[in-house]
């Protein structure tokens, strides 16, 4: 991948570029960029030969101006402090952007989980989440899935937490399996979300989704349910596919079962009959209507934007253009959907999960479904009438809203 841009300071220039449009003081937008509070933490796991290792993570709190604290846990080797900050402040953007009542923070374990057995995984998951016990719980920080985490991994979090508390406490964490409290539709919220982005994003600018071409590089739980949704709601034609291994390419398109009946037998999208292959950095300039990229950050840089060729750039994943990347597609006249807009369906439906687990009262998928594409479509036409007020691109659009949101918030409560 292209040369790497610290995502803490990309996400600095665009809440400075956006309360310095809003008019907000220094030292308003001072407090809007500094994370409140970062706990390190190192600790001990017994691993399955017997060694003790121990692990360095983090839980970083950004801001809880409307509501506690929420965002991810992260596994992955390339964990660092930076990253989990701006990944933290993030999440305060797209849960004002969405406009639930949450705040944002981030968590991620320097590991690789690939490399660990269940056991060990397992371990290193309670003994992390027991460190971070002091500062969340229900009403302080909800912790969710990210890279590499998911449902087991947040069942185990409920019950370390739960064990600690001495009763059950499932609104601590979301993304959990339904058995203890999920959400119905959490899975696929994420996809969905960006999927409705898309729409909305095509319905505006005149595009067909019935057949328009997609490539999405990344093919874990955002990327693939992507697949999955654009292919079957809208019937559009996915020629491309990626993930860490490399990706694949069919002009005639690539089925979605299919694909992830491979990905599931054989470890990844590559090597899928009738494909050809493609690498990670190609896949992102195909000529494409709509490019999905659903892995990781800094993927679009001032390198290849402008060899970026689709019409639409929906980011499933979280930062995976940089600030001068923006600007050259914004030029190009690429349309890009930002993160805390297009994948912001993940924290809205974690948010329909933790009011369900406090009300212990529990919808049906389609009642999540609807709430979602209801949020979803406020969203965009919230944004979408910034970019046209203030003629800029939807990701300063999205800032705009958002920081001006947080910053009310933080002025309503004063210092
Ligand atoms: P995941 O672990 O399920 O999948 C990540 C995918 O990216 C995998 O297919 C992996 O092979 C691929 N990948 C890893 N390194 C790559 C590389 N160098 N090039 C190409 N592909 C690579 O993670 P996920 O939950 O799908 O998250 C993906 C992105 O979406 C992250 O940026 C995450 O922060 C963001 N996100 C996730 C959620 C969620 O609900 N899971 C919500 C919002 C945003």
């Amino acid at each position: 991948m292209a040369e790497k841009a610290n995502p803490f300071e990309e996400m600095k220039k665009m809440v400075d570029k956006a309360g310095k449009t809003l008019g907000l003081d220094a030292g308003t937008i001072e407090v809007m960029k500094s994370p409140k509070r970062e706990l390190h933490v190192h600790f001990p796991v017994k691993m399955d030969d017997g060694t003790t290792k121990v692990f360095n993570g983090y839980r970083v709190q950004h801001n809880d101006a409307r509501g506690p604290f929420k965002g991810g846990i992260r596994y992955h080797p390339q964990v660092d402090i930076d990253e989990v900050r701006a990944l933290s402040s993030w999440m305060t953007w797209k849960t004002a952007t969405v406009d639930i009542p949450l705040g944002g923070a981030k968590g991620g374990i320097i590991c690789d989980p690939k490399k660990m057995s269940v056991g060990e995984i397992e371990r290193m998951t309670r003994r992390y989440a027991s460190e971070i016990s002091i500062i969340i719980g229900p009403e302080k920080d909800i912790p969710a899935p990210d890279v590499n985490t998911g449902g087991k991994e947040m069942a185990w979090i409920m019950d370390t937490f739960s064990t600690l508390k001495g009763y059950n406490c499932p609104g601590v964490i979301t993304g959990k399996p339904r058995e203890l409290g999920g959400s119905l539709g959490r899975p696929e919220a994420t996809s969905r979300g960006l999927v409705f982005s898309v729409r909305e994003a095509a319905k505006r600018t005149g595009m067909n989704l019935k057949g328009a071409t997609v490539a999405i590089q990344g093919y874990g739980n955002v990327g693939a349910f992507a697949h999955k949704l654009i292919e079957r709601d809208f019937g559009s034609k996915v020629i491309a596919v990626s993930d860490s291994q490399g990706g694949i390419v069919n002009e005639k398109g690539l089925k979605y079962d299919d694909v992830w009946a491979h990905k599931v037998k054989t470890g990844s999208v590559k090597n899928f009959p009738g494909s050809k292959p493609i690498s990670n950095e190609d896949i992102l300039e195909l000529k494409v209507d709509v490019l999905l990229p659903c892995a990781l950050e800094n993927v679009i840089t001032k390198d290849n934007a402008g060899r970026i060729k689709a019409k639409i750039s929906g980011e499933g994943a979280n930062g995976p253009t940089t600030f001068e990347a923006d600007a050259i597609m914004w030029k190009n006249g690429v349309l890009v959907l930002p993160d805390i807009l297009a994948n912001a369906g993940g924290v809205t439906v974690s948010y329909f999960e933790w009011v369900q687990n406090n009300y212990n009262y529990y919808w049906t998928e389609e009642e999540v479904n609807q709430r979602l594409d209801h949020k979803i479509t406020v969203a965009f036409k919230d944004v979408w009438d910034m970019h046209e007020k203030y003629k800029c691109n939807m990701r300063d659009a999205a800032y705009l809203l958002a920081v001006k949101r947080v910053a009310d918030a933080a002025k309503l409560r004063g210092l």
